[in-house]
């Protein structure tokens, strides 16, 4: 045991006991041991310093590190908990966790939220649900009329923003995902399954 841990810790600066992650997360330990394995393999794919770098996660997500993607962009910056442009392991696996089947819909909602937050200004407004709805159509390969996108964004707000303002709050989104569950589906952990080869 010592012997891997004190490799782990040399080569892994964020590396963190995998029984602790295991009892923070939905994760037992040896999905948390298959998680590093996960994670060596990704972190090494450009620099091998034991961290997850922007180029490192856009490539394990979409195979492809030049298209630069918006939805892949945000993503990483939740991920990167600590800010400080690479993401451990620690960061990782609990930020794994909330594409956990078993983690609290509270959470998946959150994180929801923050994803199509662009700007972290508390609201989710139509620019943002347009810019990230463009980016995933992009990265699908579908290509819908400027037209379609506007009508689109119409229904979503008529039917997401309650009071009309223009823009989406944290209950009006918590209300609008629940009655549209599918809208979640993105995070699952079988979506990210699909996008990186994943463990288990
Ligand atoms: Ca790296
Ligand atoms: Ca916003
Ligand atoms: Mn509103």
């Amino acid at each position: 045991m010592g012997c891997f841990q004190s490799t782990a810790r040399r080569q892994f600066p964020g590396h963190e006991d995998p029984v602790l992650l295991a009892s923070q997360t939905a994760f037992s330990v040896s999905e948390v041991e298959a998680l590093f394995e996960l994670f060596k393999s990704i972190s090494s794919s450009v620099i091998d310093d034991g961290l997850i770098n922007k180029e490192e996660f856009q490539l394990a997500l979409f195979k492809n590190r030049k298209k630069e993607n918006l939805f892949a962009n945000r993503i990483f910056d939740l991920f990167d908990v600590k800010r400080k442009g690479s993401i451990d392991f620690g960061d990782f696996v609990r930020s794994l966790n909330v594409f956990h089947p078993n983690a609290p819909q509270e959470d998946k909602i959150n994180f929801s939220f923050k994803l199509y937050d662009l700007d972290n200004t508390g609201y989710i407004e139509r620019q943002e649900v347009k810019q990230m709805l463009i980016a995933l159509l992009c990265e699908s390969e579908m290509k819908l009329a400027d037209d379609t996108i506007e009508t689109i964004l119409d229904k979503t707000f008529l039917d997401a923003d309650i009071d009309q303002d223009g823009k989406i709050d944290k209950s009006e989104w918590q209300n609008f995902v629940t009655r549209n569950p599918s809208l979640l589906k993105i995070m699952t952990l079988q979506y990210l399954r699909n996008q990186v080869e994943l463990f288990c």
